[in-house]
């Protein structure tokens, strides 16, 4: 069975460092981090709703996120960017590759996603003008 994934939450996966919007967040995403990178192959449904990050975040209300704009708009510019689309499955391994590849490493994370609030932890990681 594949993973419900929203598409901006490959560039977040990359440089977590374990901080987010409450402990049973971070909690529950660093695990669904750890059992990605342990299983590399396993199948990511890319969505533009609550996925299997938003499940346990004091921001989600129900299937909308309560920054819907912003996080639809990084969802967009991750698709376009990778070449995928709304509802397409490839394993983890690869999606992950496409987002490294073509956003992080061409420079382009600050132009997708630069006015999240946690910015100044993926801008230390830098690959980008
Ligand atoms: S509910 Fe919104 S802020 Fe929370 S993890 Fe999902 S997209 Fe991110």
């Amino acid at each position: 069975m594949s993973m419900r994934l929203r598409p901006h939450h490959g560039m977040c996966f990359q440089f977590y460092e374990g901080k987010g919007y409450s402990a049973e967040f971070t909690d529950h995403m660093g695990g669904v981090i750890r059992a990605l990178s342990e299983r590399p192959k396993t199948p990511v449904r890319l969505t533009l709703s609550a996925d299997a990050v938003c499940e346990h975040c004091p921001n989600n209300l129900g299937e909308v996120c309560q920054s819907a704009e912003k996080v639809m708009r990084y969802d967009a510019a991750v698709l376009s960017a990778c070449g995928l689309r709304d509802g397409d499955e490839l394993a983890y391994a690869d999606f992950a590759a496409r987002v490294k590849e073509r956003i992080l490493d061409a420079g382009m994370r600050r132009g997708i996603c630069g006015d999240c609030e946690w910015d100044a932890i993926c801008a230390k990681h830098r690959r980008e003008p």
